[in-house]
């Protein structure tokens, strides 16, 4: 494999043993564990100006802080992704400053390009032929794309519930798609029967592949060398099984360690009330979630009513001084049209789940005149068109 220089193995954050990445591919041999690829940043040498040296085009421009060579790598230059100053939503939330990091502008349109770059490249360097999962949408979407250029067969299991593009899309990449009526769960079930009678597919599931939230940590790299090395006081984040929120604690806690920044970064974990079990988690001051009985929301992509990484989620918002918000699912289309008619953003639903709870945090006081909040739009609000134009059609627009 062909593996980078300060990437030292895999750990396991159960049991915490330390594996080769070439004998470990999913969750711990041993106990089952998630495993996090783990860096000596002693062997790393990096500085601001070094990255201010280097061109803006790719989240593989943090090479050091990868596990796989840039030259290893499948990418179609995902990542390095605008930071879109919003004074009139500033106004509005009263705050110094609100920014969307703006993963809409993606290769598939949503920040799950960043996880399918670092996990097929993984896939591919342990000479799978091919890869499968199962998703909500947006993951099966990136996880085809990659697959197709790196000439690897994808399996992907979509809920029905799924949006119409993530599942043609699938398709037009030459995936091998298959729809099981009902919720992520359903999808889930299908795909672990299927993956128990086809032992060649390597999973890029959600937590069990260990590169998803190692490539999704490039995030926090990014707004940090975007503010200019500012910490911005909350990122608000759309939550589902949490591995964006959980990769960019990571990241940013990689940034402290090698001196690059002195603070953590906030996290927020937003939520619809129809499926909020982190928020109720930190609500009730919870080391683990309990699953969520009855999911019902819009949001797709956050409609994960039994987060498996939660011990992880919840640790990360608590370390970072952060917190969780849930709001309804008629607030969260209301701000997505809200954004794209005030500021021009197009945010997805989920995706809006960080506007309106940054807009309930607001309204809570959780934030100061003074400070500056990160909304993290996962992606494209295009995506979601029929969705948004249908909730304007309910209050007779
Ligand atoms: C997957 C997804 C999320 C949730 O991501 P997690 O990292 O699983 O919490 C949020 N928004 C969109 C658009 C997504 O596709
Ligand atoms: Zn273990």
């Amino acid at each position: 494999m062909d593996t980078t220089e300060a990437f030292v193995g895999l750990d396991c954050v159960d049991c915490g043993e330390r594996f080769e990445p070439s004998e470990a591919t999913g969750r711990c041999p041993d106990c089952g564990g998630i495993l996090d690829p783990a860096y000596d940043l002693d062997r790393v040498d990096l500085s601001r100006s070094d990255l201010a040296d280097r061109p803006f085009e790719s989240m593989w421009r943090y090479r050091e802080l990868l596990p796989f060579t840039r030259e290893a790598a499948v990418t179609m230059d995902e990542g390095a992704t605008q930071l879109v100053e919003c004074p009139t939503l500033a106004e509005e939330m009263g705050v110094d400053r609100v920014l969307i990091k703006d993963e809409g502008r993606n290769p598939t349109g949503t920040f799950k390009d960043r996880g399918a770059t670092v996990a097929v490249t993984a896939a591919n360097e342990a000479g799978a032929t091919d890869v499968a999962l199962a998703s909500a949408g947006n993951a099966g979407q990136a996880a085809s794309a990659y697959a197709a250029r790196a000439d690897l067969d994808s399996h992907v299991f979509l809920p029905s519930r799924a949006n119409f593009v993530t599942k043609a899309m699938v398709n037009v990449h030459g995936g091998d798609l298959t729809v099981v009526g009902g919720r992520i769960g359903d999808a889930g079930e299908a795909f672990e029967e299927a993956l128990a009678e086809n032992e060649g597919w390597h999973p890029v599931q959600t937590f069990v592949t260990p590169y998803r939230h190692d490539g999704k940590k490039t995030m926090v790299y990014e707004l940090l060398e975007q503010m200019d090395w500012e910490t911005p006081d909350a990122v608000v984040y759309p939550t589902g099984g949490g591995v964006g929120l959980v990769g960019m604690h990571k990241g940013a806690k990689e940034f402290r360690d090698l001196g690059l920044v002195d603070d953590l970064v906030p996290m927020y974990a937003a939520q619809s009330e129809g499926c909020a079990p982190v928020v109720r988690a930190v609500e009730e001051g919870r080391d683990v979630h309990e699953a969520w009985g009855n999911p019902d929301t819009i949001c797709g992509g956050i409609e994960i009513p039994d987060p498996g990484a939660s011990p992880l989620i919840l640790d990360a918002i608590r370390e970072s001084g952060g917190g969780a918000v849930a709001t309804t699912d008629d607030e969260i289309l209301e701000a997505a049209v809200a954004v794209a008619a005030r500021a021009g953003v197009e945010m997805g639903a989920s995706c809006a789940a960080a506007a309106s709870g940054a807009w309930g945090l607001a309204e809570r006081g959780e934030f100061g005149p003074d400070d500056t909040v990160v909304l993290l739009n996962t992606g494209a609000g295009n995506k979601d068109a029929d969705v948004l134009r249908s909730h304007l059609m309910s209050e007779g627009v």
